[in-house]
């Protein structure tokens, strides 16, 4: 393998104005002393601070970063996407612009990916700091998207290289509403992992808010797998057995002559009964609105600017 093979850092940021230049300064300092030859792409998902003039500031000293500008907010998978579409190396690194996926460990990601590993996986060794309540969330998240996409999910990240090949891959996937974490085990290749503390963010707060990661699980849950679908197939089966035992009792009742207890029981089912067909419908109509989200096939995010400039 030549020696000059390019590595492209992809770094989403959204509303990261006080990291940008830390996280450059981070990474060129690594790979310059590595002589790994880089370029770095930061992805600006529609922030409302200054990450995008950071940037363009950035790219008109260092020949080597790049940024793309989003039209407005569309999500982290999206910018992961987006970078990956512009990116240029011969292998892409995916990692978080607070600096939470330490550089430190670029080199060793690199070398293996030069020993022949396609995808090199960064592994959290645990979860950094978290409140109980979100490490239960997101323990649940992770044991129902493991089983769904039957690849063990628990300590998975973003924080990946990826070789040309699995990028190419990935980029021929054709659906909206893609989740980088699954898709990028899913395209197989021979795959290295490494695991990595998660450090603490270097500035500003967590993105996510309770909201944005419930909507988030649902939407990637649904996107990988129609279990969801057969719970509710599942559910009729449980009021199916219900049904019978309780038809049972009230024929029993009804010859013994003592048909007319029961209220309660009817309360509770039509209860039941209401409840169970409302989520159900409920989940179909999930389905059908990811379907025709599918189906408009609008593109994943907008371009509102660039900056820096490609190699040819
Ligand atoms: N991010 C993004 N778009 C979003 C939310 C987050 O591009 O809508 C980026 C963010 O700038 C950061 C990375 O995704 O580089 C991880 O976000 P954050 O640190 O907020 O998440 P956490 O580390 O808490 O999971
Ligand atoms: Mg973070």
């Amino acid at each position: 393998m030549p020696d000059n093979q390019l590595l492209s850092i992809i770094i989403p940021a959204y509303n990261e104005q006080e990291n940008i230049d830390q996280a450059f300064v981070a990474i060129s300092k690594i790979l310059t002393e590595n002589n790994i030859p880089f370029e770095i792409l930061f992805v600006d998902d529609g922030s409302c601070d200054q990450t995008f003039a950071c940037v363009q500031k950035l790219s008109e000293g260092h020949k080597e970063v790049r940024g793309i500008s989003f039209s407005r907010n569309f999500g982290k998978e999206a910018a992961i996407f987006a970078g990956l579409e512009g990116a240029q190396g011969d292998c892409c690194l995916i990692m978080d612009c607070d600096l939470q996926h330490p550089p430190a460990l670029i080199p060793d990601m690199y070398r293996l990916w030069r020993d022949g590993f396609e995808v090199v996986e960064g592994i959290k060794a645990s979860r950094g700091k978290e409140s109980p309540f979100h490490r239960l969330c997101a323990k649940g998240f992770y044991h129902i998207i493991s089983g769904a996409t039957g690849i063990d999910m628990s300590r998975a990240s973003d924080f990946k290289l990826l070789d040309r090949k699995a990028v190419d891959a990935l980029l021929i996937l054709p659906e909206r509403a893609p989740f980088f974490r699954a898709l990028s085990s899913w395209v197989g290749f021979k795959t290295a992992s490494l695991s990595f503390e998660v450090q603490e963010r270097t500035a500003g707060a967590s993105k996510w808010s309770l909201w944005s990661l419930t909507k988030y699980a649902i939407r990637n849950i649904t996107s990988f797998s129609g279990a969801p679908m057969q719970m509710v197939t599942l559910l009729g089966w449980i009021m199916l057995l219900v049904s019978l035992a309780l038809g049972i009792q009230s024929l029993y009742r009804y010859f013994s002559g003592t048909a007319l207890e029961g209220f309660t029981t009817v309360i509770l089912l039509q209860l039941i009964i209401g409840s169970v067909l409302m989520i159900s419908l409920g989940i179909i109509g999930h389905y059908i609105s990811r379907i025709y989200e599918e189906i408009k096939a609008r593109p994943r995010y907008i371009i509102r600017k660039q900056c820096g400039q490609e190699k040819n």
